[in-house]
């Protein structure tokens, strides 16, 4: 019999009843777990996290608030190896894989032990300095931030079960607001193991953490003004959460990070073979293999000097075909299936959409020699190169998402029209910029910038110590603006105004610096 996954709410495990959805190993098709959450009472669940959960965290200094976050690194590192195991099983993962996302989880976790340190014996955080606003200094302004009273409602994508959870729940107890978290029911594994380990450890005040395994229910439906909404996944379901009466309405905050076509650029100093060029090469290829490219922040366009575009795209096309693929439990695999088998099918109908615009350089829909994999069985394709020689042919580039191991080049012909195609995705995550000529770095950076939420500089002077445009800094802002999402993560202590209300306070100066 299968395991059944149980949800976390009301300060207890509850599962729900009605009809199950099963959880595959995405490698052999083997059903892992299933669960459901018919039946849970989504309203008293916000209701606990609000009036049990919220007044302890809230009664706690920032200082408090990160021994918390240390316990809650000190339990998930002692068990790091089961939930690597778990990665591999329930998420396609390559042990490389799945270290990235759990690791990733727990290096945000002492990120922000650091930021509640930082912030220290307080439960406010003071926003900028005072302003005189009368025509004496008696009379100041300034402004605090304040924690929420409400609950902090997670949503997360399926790539990344364990980072994406712990990376939004890490910030939001940081700030004071106890969290309800909710991971893509399709690999929720990891992150129930997660949970079920968080909550045994008793690091946590009753009421600060909940945990949904399967659909939100009519959760969303019951959000009120001092509650939070946190998104990651796609942007048709992030379309669907604006328009939640919620937000409409009640103005309850949204921050979604969705899609993104990110970009990579060559500068046109860039010789063949060089430093820069083996960096760029390595962060490339890195994006399509690193967790079968299912990574929002991974290289999906590669813009190259027309006369690089032969040579990048054979040098690529050599490394990609090296890649080992099949079942990520075998040592000598080097990229593994897709998550599900909606994902492989939706990645397919992508590549075969961006074929017809592009020409293919490698990339096997249906592979047959796959390493440790029965036959037909498993969510694999093999990664796939585009190359597109007439950009005003190729619209679809920068309009589809293929959310796989699937990568285009293009060349370009000169800065603006580079910087405008860089553009043409709409907003990203994330773009990268190779070169060692000083003035044209500056003016593609500048230029990226107003597109892009984060940018990265790859040159002879970082090879070997930058780790590529596709790893989330817990120090740095994630997220990006139009098809990204518009919103911001993260970027140390600035991730916490998410969930804390900013007030004015004008008054007698020297009182609001006694109280501030
Ligand atoms: P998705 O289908 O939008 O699902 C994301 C989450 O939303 C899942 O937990 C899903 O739950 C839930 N969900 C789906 N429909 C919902 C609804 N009507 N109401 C409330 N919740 C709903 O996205 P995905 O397929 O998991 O993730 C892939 C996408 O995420 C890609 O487009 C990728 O670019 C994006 N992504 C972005 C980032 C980023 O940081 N910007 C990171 C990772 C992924 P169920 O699983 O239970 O359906």
């Amino acid at each position: 019999m299968n395991m059944r996954l149980k949800s976390f709410v009301n300060s207890e495990w509850l599962e729900g009843d009605g009809k199950l959805v099963t959880l595959f190993n995405p490698a052999t098709e083997e059903p892992l777990a299933e669960t459901t959450t018919g039946g849970i009472d989504f309203s008293a669940a916000l209701e606990h996290a609000r009036s049990v959960g919220g007044p302890a965290l809230r009664s706690m200094t920032f200082a408090e608030r990160a021994e918390i976050l240390q316990a809650i690194y000190d339990v998930l590192y002692s068990n790091r190896e089961e939930l690597i195991e778990l990665s591999i099983r329930n998420g396609g993962n390559t042990r490389n894989d799945a270290k990235f996302d759990v690791d990733g989880a727990t290096a945000t976790l002492l990120a922000y032990v650091d930021v509640g340190k930082q912030l220290g014996d307080r439960q406010l955080i003071n926003d900028g300095e005072p302003v005189q606003i009368g025509r004496t200094p008696r009379y100041a302004g300034r402004h605090i931030l304040s924690p929420l009273h409400g609950a902090a409602v997670h949503v997360n994508a399926f790539n990344f079960p364990a980072w994406g959870m712990i990376e939004k729940a890490a910030v939001a107890l940081l700030a004071g607001m106890p969290v309800v978290s909710k991971p893509a029911t399709s690999t929720a594994l990891l992150a129930f193991r997660m949970t079920e380990i968080i909550v045994a450890s008793a690091a946590l005040p009753d009421g600060a953490f909940s945990f949904i395994a399967g659909s939100v229910g009519d959760l969303l439906e019951h959000l009120g003004p001092q509650d939070v909404l946190a998104f990651t996944g796609s942007g048709q379901t992030a379309a669907v959460l604006r328009r939640l009466d919620a937000h409409t309405r009640r103005s309850v905050r949204i921050n979604v990070e969705a899609d993104s076509l990110n970009a990579a650029v060559m500068g046109p100093d860039v010789e063949t073979g060089s430093e820069t060029w083996q960096m760029m090469l390595n962060e490339v290829v890195t994006d399509v293999r690193q967790k079968a490219g299912q990574k929002c922040t991974a290289i999906r366009r590669v813009f190259v000097p027309p006369a690089k575009l032969e040579s990048f795209c054979d040098a690529a096309r050599e490394r990609l075909e090296d890649i080992v693929v099949g079942n990520p439990a075998a040592p000598n695999v080097r990229m593994g299936p897709l998550v599900s088998a909606n994902q492989v099918d939706d990645v397919r109908a992508g590549v075969e959409a961006l074929q017809a615009q592009t020409t293919k350089v490698t990339g096997e829909l249906h592979p047959q020699e796959l390493v440790d994999v029965q036959d037909g069985k498993g969510f694999f394709l093999t990664p796939h190169l585009f190359r597109v020689d007439d950009v005003a042919s190729a619209p679809l580039v920068h309009e589809r998402e293929v959310f796989g191991p699937v990568v285009s080049v293009l060349p370009y012909e000169d800065n603006a029209t580079l910087i405008d195609l860089c553009a043409a995705g709409g907003g990203s995550l994330v773009s990268s910029v190779y070169s060692d000529d000083r003035m044209f770095s500056r003016d593609l950076l500048v230029g990226l910038a107003p597109f892009n939420g984060r940018l990265t500089h790859g040159s002879s002077k970082v090879a070997g110590i930058s780790p590529g445009p596709g790893t989330v800094m817990p120090m740095l802002v994630h997220g990006g603006p139009g098809r990204a999402g518009g919103g911001e993560e993260l970027g140390g202590v600035r991730g916490l105004s998410f969930y804390m209300q900013r007030t004015a306070v004008q008054g007698y100066s020297a009182l609001l610096d006694k109280f501030f």
